[in-house]
């Protein structure tokens, strides 16, 4: 289903569309107070870009610095190509250690390679232990956010959710007492778990050490009682000093939630005695984004879901429009990258007012990224007719500034003299979901001549 479709069905389900809209916009309000109050934001955001850059253009000596330097402290690295063997690596890693119950903190590259499911299917049981991920995989459904997994969820229907599976009284919806049915269940499957999974936020070259960001404290827990510890990264997590660290760590927290810092921010070096750590190190479509020179940027992304936020297509359509594990302008630009079938109407979902390239602290362009995507896409006869017929069309008015004018004029006759019922007619895209404005009086032109006028 494209985009568009998905979008439309979120807007329908009743007032979910705004109060989701609302929720965002919370948070980003939230980051901006964050943002003002640190005077060298901006030196920040420049610094975390400079550093990435640096980074990208020098990727594999520091992969093999990190390699290197990991395996010193006792970690065993991995490396995989792709989703499959990812899976297939962390598969038998845990077959080696007769491991039955796996605890998993967030992890949007598990979730890429659907690690979940494939471990499931070869009779393991898998529990994500963030209190968001655990709700909508006990809902059977994918993250809608890279932060904030179930945003999309009120929490009656958590409620609703913990009653059936956790057996919470019915009808029960205060967030303390959810929080505190989820906390035991949780504690649980920590105590009776065989192995833990984590996800990587930075690795560091020169030390070989990783950092593992959460609010709960539940990747800690995870792979402290167990003897196995498998942290799964991305090969664009490194950053070549230690001391880089507290540039991304300031950024990170106050873009994604507003918070000064991340609640949790654990530091991984080798290890603990007798026990295990894997790293696997996957490639899954990186490469490929490195060697492309308009949208390598977007390689930079720390996921922090800033842009999300900001977004008014995203806050208005929620996650799983997107069909993608990036939603969101990020998303829109990785996703077509590797599969442009799939996902070609994801830069089209964007009125590029650039919002996100404003709150993006590592500074992607990801306005102009979507842009080039979709001329990269037309340029691939990936669109379809009709969306190639309206464009040439629209800027055929466009260019035009009589044609324009014209154009505005007759859609505001249009408004004013066709029967309402034609205006928001169900068998017209535009007009089925919209409250439109009553026709205005007066043209555009006018309105700004008598307030010029008055001026
Ligand atoms: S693109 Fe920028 S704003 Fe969006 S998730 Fe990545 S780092 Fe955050």
């Amino acid at each position: 289903m494209t985009h568009a479709t998905l979008a439309e069905n979120f807007i329908a389900a009743g007032d979910r569309s705004a109060w989701h809209d609302r929720a965002l916009w919370f948070v980003r309000e939230k980051r901006d107070r964050q943002a003002d109050d640190v005077p060298e934001w901006e030196q920040l955001r420049e610094a975390a870009s400079a550093i990435k850059q640096h980074t990208m253009s020098r990727l594999p000596d520091y992969l093999q610095e990190f390699e290197l330097n990991a395996k010193r402290l006792g970690v065993k690295v991995h490396w995989a190509v792709d989703g499959e063997e990812h899976n297939r690596i962390v598969h038998s890693i845990l077959q080696q250690h007769d491991v039955r119950r796996v605890v998993k903190s967030k992890s949007m590259l598990t979730e890429e390679c659907h690690l979940n499911p494939f471990l499931e299917e070869r009779g393991l049981v898998v529990v994500d232990t963030d209190l968001g991920e655990r709700i909508v995989q006990l809902r059977e459904e994918p993250p809608s956010h890279i932060v904030l997994p179930a945003i999309h969820i009120r929490k009656e229907e958590v409620g609703d959710c913990f009653h059936e599976h956790l057996g919470t009284e019915e009808g029960a919806s205060d967030p303390k007492y959810l929080t505190e049915a989820a906390r035991q269940h949780l504690r649980q499957q920590f105590l009776e778990a065989d192995a833990g999974i984590t996800g990587v936020n930075f690795a560091v070259a020169e030390t070989g050490g990783f950092v593992v960001c959460t609010n709960e404290g539940n990747a800690d827990l995870g792979v402290s009682l167990p003897k196995l510890h498998i942290a799964c990264m991305g090969l664009e997590k490194l950053v070549p000093r230690a001391a880089d660290l507290g540039v991304f760590l300031r950024l990170l927290a106050r873009s994604a939630t507003g918070q000064p810092i991340t609640t949790y921010s654990s530091h991984f070096h080798g290890p603990r005695p007798g026990a295990e750590l894997h790293v696997v190190i996957v490639d899954n479509g990186r490469n490929k984004i490195l060697q492309s020179p308009e949208f390598r940027r977007s390689l930079n992304c720390i996921r922090c879901g800033a842009c999300m936020n900001t977004c008014p297509v995203f806050r208005r359509s929620g996650g799983h429009s997107y069909e993608s594990t990036v939603p969101g302008p990020i998303g829109s630009i990785l996703a077509p990258i590797r599969e442009p079938d799939q996902h070609k109407t994801l830069p089209f979902a964007c009125t590029l007012c650039g919002s996100c390239t404003d709150v993006c602290p590592v500074k992607i362009d990801l306005h102009h990224e979507l842009y080039a995507m979709r001329n990269h896409l037309d340029q691939q006869q990936k669109l379809e007719g009709s969306k190639k017929l309206s464009m040439r069309m629209t800027a055929g008015i466009f260019q035009r500034p009589a044609l324009y004018r014209t154009a505005g004029r007759v859609a505001r006759l249009a408004l004013r003299w066709l029967p309402r019922f034609l205006v928001y007619s169900p068998l017209n895209m535009w007009g089925r979901q919209r409250e439109l404005p009553e026709a205005p009086s007066k043209s555009f032109r006018e309105l700004y001549d008598e307030r010029h006028r008055k001026n």
